[in-house]
């Protein structure tokens, strides 16, 4: 087992000033909150946590990193709790220990690649700190290293999560060692007899192998001697799972694969590398398209080195690789090694540091072709641009940042969309414009009778579901300006006493069609809705010439709808309507600035009310229609008011001179008197709009005698 101390030389080795102390107390105090805690194996618990340190001093981790590997499980399995640790430990290692306990609790479980890739992202968005990872993953080692104590049940699934997921991961950090040791590990529970029979033939054929290795190694040093190159050469055997996927992929038998052993080359320059790579052409033949140069082109996980193959001693296919010391540190610890701890380096710079790295990032990203994918990752991470979700089947979806349930509920299906009602996130009922959250569970209610809102827009965030809405609104309108068309025209065609579908017979229907400039006579029914085309225009074109002499005068509706039509219509704009029937409400009748809705009604276009009107209040809402309007008119509008005053002698030639001085004609007039001794007047006036009124009111109430004076609207005055 080991000791807390190793962990401390372990430390040491790599940082001389680093506050070990603190990974003390991290020790201490883990060990007595996990005291008598065991793990399957029998082992005490903190094993496990020694185990989980040591592997983060492997990656040279900082020491907050090293004391989050000891305390990792505090919150999740004892009695400590986020604040203790807070308290003890202070922010950073407690971010840190939390960011762990909360990845450690969602549990993937598919294994189609496009959701394990929005699950990494997941994990790299929720941990925020890249550390957290780190520590996840040098948790799930560990684990795996100690599988073998878990239920059947168990294994299969940590070992398909390991290869689903965080295999992965490390290798997208870059962290070689971590990945092929998690590799092999998930292999040997996945897939044991393959296991078995693979690590049986290695075992085979060692002996062979390491005589090829110490001759190959012994040329490979002569040859760097004679070039005066102070190289170092590894010989290695490929670990068990690339062996397994070479197998499988290329179809061969073990016996086949002839590059098992790779070679490694580190030399103190990057030209020392491409000095030997031509050394090593020159002493045997090169495989042909087998030569890489990853130095020139870096691959996404930062990795550098040259690779070649070349017909070896034996003439086998042999595998060497050139790389610097450096290189080899990214290509063993990638993301890792920019974690080391400087000296004398301050928690500022730990920041500097996260962001210099995400430069050279950045960088080497435009030399890159195919880095699209880390990018997104680390973007995730330190910019946050999406938000991964669940569905209640565990299906991770990518939203963008701020998305809603409305959004999620259309990025699963338009109708779910369409008739999104509701929604639960994490079990609890939700407003729908509430923003998601990084591994919230989104369960979608749908009612048969919900339709989407207009309101809608102005919270979601994703296209599909903006263009979708809009979509359907479109739709909504359309068909209530066909109804609106189809009452207008019958109105007027009942005058020449014809029936709708006697008219749609007309041979003259063809005719008017093309006059006006529609392709069938749906569209041209929209129009007379929206108001484009007149039922005139079309009954004047489509009326035989007989029945024209017969029509009768206007009726009284007539009269009124063409009245309504010529006035008003061009004070009020209609959104997404145009010239569309409008009339203004009796009840709360606004005014020009007055903040106005619309409400459609049958047959009678869109009614005006004051925003706050309360009988458009208590109405459909779906049945209202954005409007506004339109300033340019100079047009005026009739508006009651009504002044209390002292019933005092002259007082309503004062006030009838004070608003025609304003600008306002008085249409109407009406006064009376009260038994206690006041006078209240109303009044019909002409104003333009509502600083007009306001104008003509203030200086009304300026008048000597004069108490009140207010606005008469239905519904609203006492
Ligand atoms: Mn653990």
């Amino acid at each position: 087992m080991i000791r807390i101390d190793d962990i401390l030389e372990a430390i040491r080795s790599y940082h001389a000033d680093a506050d070990l102390d603190a990974v003390r107390k991290a020790y201490v105090y883990s060990a007595k909150v996990h005291h008598g805690q065991t793990r399957l194996s029998g082992d005490s618990y903190m094993t496990h946590l020694m185990e989980v340190a040591s592997i983060l001093t492997r990656l040279r981790m900082d020491v907050p990193t090293i004391m989050t590997g000891l305390l990792h499980d505090t919150i999740e399995d004892t009695l400590s709790t986020e604040a203790e640790l807070r308290e003890v430990f202070g922010d950073e290692v407690t971010e840190m220990v939390d960011g762990v306990s909360k990845i450690s609790k969602i549990t993937f479980k598919t294994s189609e690649e496009r959701q394990a890739e929005n699950f990494r992202k997941m994990l790299l968005a929720m941990a925020r700190d890249i550390r957290v990872i780190l520590v996840k993953l040098a948790d799930r080692l560990h684990n795996m290293r100690t599988l073998s104590h878990q239920s059947e049940e168990r294994r299969l699934k940590i070992a398909q999560e390991t290869a689903d997921i965080y295999a992965p991961l490390a290798n997208r950090l870059g962290i070689s060692w971590v990945k092929s040791e998690l590799e092999d590990l998930s292999l040997r529970y996945l897939e044991p007899e393959t296991y078995k029979a693979l690590s049986k033939k290695i075992a085979q054929h060692r002996r062979e192998r390491d005589k090829y290795v110490a001759t190959v190694k012994k040329k490979l040093e002569d040859i760097l001697k004679e070039h005066d190159i102070d190289g170092q050469v590894q010989g290695r055997l490929k670990h068990i799972c690339s062996i397994h996927k070479k197998i499988v992929k290329q179809k061969i038998e073990f016996e086949q694969i002839h590059d098992l052993i790779a070679f490694r080359i580190i030399v103190p320059s990057v030209r020392d590398c491409y000095a030997m790579l031509g050394v090593i052409h020159s002493s045997w033949k090169p495989v042909p398209g087998r030569f890489k140069d990853f130095i020139a082109m870096p691959k996404a996980n930062m990795y550098q080195s040259l690779h070649t193959t070349v017909f070896g001693p034996s003439g086998q296919r042999m595998e060497v690789q050139m790389r610097t010391a450096d290189m080899h540190s990214v290509a063993e610890e990638g993301i890792a090694a920019h974690w080391k701890y400087k000296e004398g380096k301050t928690a500022a710079n730990a920041d500097e540091g996260r962001f210099s790295w995400l430069r050279q990032m950045l960088e080497w990203q435009k030399e890159l072709k195919d880095s699209n994918e880390f990018m997104s990752s680390v973007k995730v991470d330190l910019f946050p641009e999406e938000v991964y979700v669940f569905t209640p089947d565990g299906d991770v979806k990518e939203l963008p940042k701020q998305s809603t349930p409305i959004d999620f509920a259309y990025s699963v299906h338009s109708d779910v969309g369409h008739r999104c009602s509701g929604a639960k996130v994490n079990d609890r009922l939700v407003p729908l414009r509430t923003e998601l959250k990084n591994g919230d569970i989104v369960d979608i209610i749908t009612s048969k009778s919900q339709t989407p809102s207009k309101d809608w827009l102005k919270f979601v965030k994703t296209s599909k579901a903006k263009n979708r809405i809009r979509h359907w609104v479109k739709d909504q309108e359309r068909q209530q300006s066909l109804e609106l068309g189809k009452d207008l025209l019958e109105k007027e065609l009942r005058k020449f006493g014809f029936s709708y579908n006697r008219a749609l017979n007309l041979d003259t229907v063809k005719g008017a069609l093309s006059e006006l400039g529609f392709r069938n006579f749906e569209d041209l029914q929209a129009a007379v809705g929206y108001g484009k085309v007149t039922c005139n225009q079309v009954l004047s074109r489509i009326i035989p010439e007989q029945f024209k002499a017969e029509a009768p005068k206007p009726s009284k509706i007539s009269q009124v709808l063409g009245k309504i039509r010529r006035k008003p219509v061009d004070a009020i704009n209609v959104q997404g309507l145009e010239g569309i029937l409008v009339r203004f409400s009796k009840c709360c009748n606004p005014l020009p600035g007055d903040e106005v809705i619309g409400f459609i009604s049958q047959g009678l276009g869109v009614t005006v009310h004051a925003a706050d009107c309360p009988r458009v209040l208590e109405s459909d809402p779906d049945r209202r229609i954005e409007v506004s309007w339109n300033r340019q008119k100079g047009a005026t509008r009739s508006v009651k008011i009504r002044v209390y005053s002292l019933d005092q002698k002259g007082i309503l030639a004062t006030i009838t001179k004070v608003i025609t001085k304003n600008a306002a004609n008085i249409l109407r007039a009406s006064v009376y008197s009260t038994n206690d001794g006041r006078g209240i007047q109303s009044f019909e006036i002409d104003v333009q709009d509502v600083q007009h009124l306001t104008r003509v009111m203030e200086s009304v109430q300026k008048i000597k005698g004069v108490q009140q004076v207010e606005r008469v609207r239905v519904g609203r005055n006492k």
